[in-house]
């Protein structure tokens, strides 16, 4: 019997683990830099969580939950996203009060698969408590660049917002479309009750057309909300990133109260172009039970994130690096005893345990792209000696055992 992967979801491995590999590394380098600890919560939540904690209005829980019933009758949901199971660990584990830290895990959502959207994906993500001050935002945005470039994702682009609108924005707002009733999409008539701003983002062309002229929140924010934004844009300026306004961006979830903000690529197309999104949500602590506190983050998509870095590279072959032995099947005990020696002092060395000829070892360590090739035949097993071929410019020398190992660390 064959089996094959779910629709939506995918296998990693080869020259994309790498990448990701890159990304995940890149990302432990930044959030140690800025102080940032590991958290890591269940895939499991229950449905509620996420229900209350996103929005009921929402995508995501409207039409995009991973969820089903246990053995013991609890409704399960399988997380899609991160920030509602960091906040109930961060109350339930009773976290410091001022708390930064990053995840790293699959999210799952049920939404129509293509190029840079899957049922399954992972995000990294970081979430910091207790600190309501505009140099967190900017900090925070920072940090996201900061990764963002350490990853090498060149081609990206950063919008803000900030979502802190006067109590009769809404309902201004609400008038608006209700006079335009007729021009929205079906999903546009649903969120005009739930979440009318969601309206304002609306990729519809038609929606889109419809809004043009709609009040804007940015005109409509409260005094704190306009000082603090204003502080968060001056910071930016101050840290040198570069952005873009759009009164428009709301962002697809509901708790979020002050800045929000989203890297964009330009290789994605329009559907799939953001890497990384975040902003504040200073009331969600609050909401599950916690203590009220001010809270600020962001996620970044890996595969989003992996595609950019992939259009990015030129296709120059990798580094050569390592070691392979090549020897006559005679000699294998002295050959595994040298690559245990080898890896024991820190090298790389691969050798294949098959009897196979010189050429076609030789061919297996060439696509391995290996620096040196070790050979061992009957000479070298006689004097006790290695002969050492360097795969750059095809030199070989001849050298003692107990040499090898400083001989392949200095990589001439
Ligand atoms: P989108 O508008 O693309 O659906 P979103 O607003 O639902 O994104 P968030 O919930 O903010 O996204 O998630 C943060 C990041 O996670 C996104 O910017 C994206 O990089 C990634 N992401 C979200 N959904 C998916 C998915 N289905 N497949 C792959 N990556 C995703
Ligand atoms: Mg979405």
């Amino acid at each position: 019997m064959k089996f094959s992967r779910l629709r939506g979801v995918k296998d990693v491995f080869g020259d994309e683990t790498e990448i990701w590999e890159k990304i995940s590394s890149a990302a432990r380098k930044m959030f140690s830099l800025y102080g940032y600890s590991n958290i890591i919560t269940p895939v499991i939540e229950d449905v509620n969580l996420f229900a209350r904690g996103i929005g009921e209005g929402t995508d995501i829980v409207l039409k995009e939950m991973y969820d089903f019933k246990d053995k013991g009758d609890r409704h399960i949901v399988m997380r899609p996203e991160g920030t509602a199971s960091v906040v109930r660990a961060y109350i339930e584990n009773s976290l410091p009060p001022k708390s930064d830290l990053y995840y790293y895990g699959p999210m799952f959502r049920y939404e129509r698969p293509q190029k840079g959207r899957f049922r399954e994906f992972f995000q990294i993500g970081a979430e910091s408590f207790g600190d309501p001050s505009p140099f967190k935002d900017a900090e925070v945005i920072k940090l996201a660049e900061g990764l963002l470039k350490e990853a090498g994702i060149q081609d990206r682009a950063l919008v803000i917002n900030n979502l802190g609108a006067k109590k009769d924005y809404r309902y201004n707002l609400v008038k608006f479309l209700e006079e335009r009733k007729e021009h929205l999409c079906g999903d546009c008539l649903k969120k005009m009750e739930r979440a009318p701003v969601r309206v304002l983002d609306c990729k519809n062309e038609k929606c889109k057309e419809a809004v043009k002229n709609a009040p804007l929140i940015t005109d409509n924010l409260t005094p704190e909300a306009a000082a603090h934004y204003a502080e968060v844009k001056r910071l930016l300026t101050e840290c040198g990133i570069k952005f873009t306004e759009d009164p428009k961006m709301v962002r697809g979830l509901d708790y979020y109260t002050g800045t929000v903000f989203e890297f964009t690529t330009s290789i994605l197309g329009p559907q799939q172009n953001t890497i990384l999104a975040g902003g504040r949500y200073d009331n969600l602590v609050a909401e599950f039970g916690g203590k009220s506190t001010p809270a600020t983050g962001f996620a970044m998509g890996l595969e989003r994130a992996a595609e950019v870095i992939k259009s990015q590279q030129t296709g120059a072959a990798d580094e050569m690096s390592g070691a392979f032995i090549v020897y006559d099947s005679k000699h294998r005990e002295m050959a595994f005893s040298i690559l245990n020696m080898l890896r024991e002092a820190g090298i790389k060395t691969l050798m294949d345990f098959e009897d196979r000829s010189f050429k076609s070892q030789f061919r297996e360590a060439d696509s391995k792209r290996v620096r040196h090739v070790i050979v061992i035949g009957d000479t070298e097993a006689q004097a006790k000696r290695l002969a050492v071929k360097d795969m750059k410019d095809g030199a070989q020398i001849n050298i003692e055992i107990n040499e090898a190992a400083a001989y392949l660390k200095a990589g001439k």
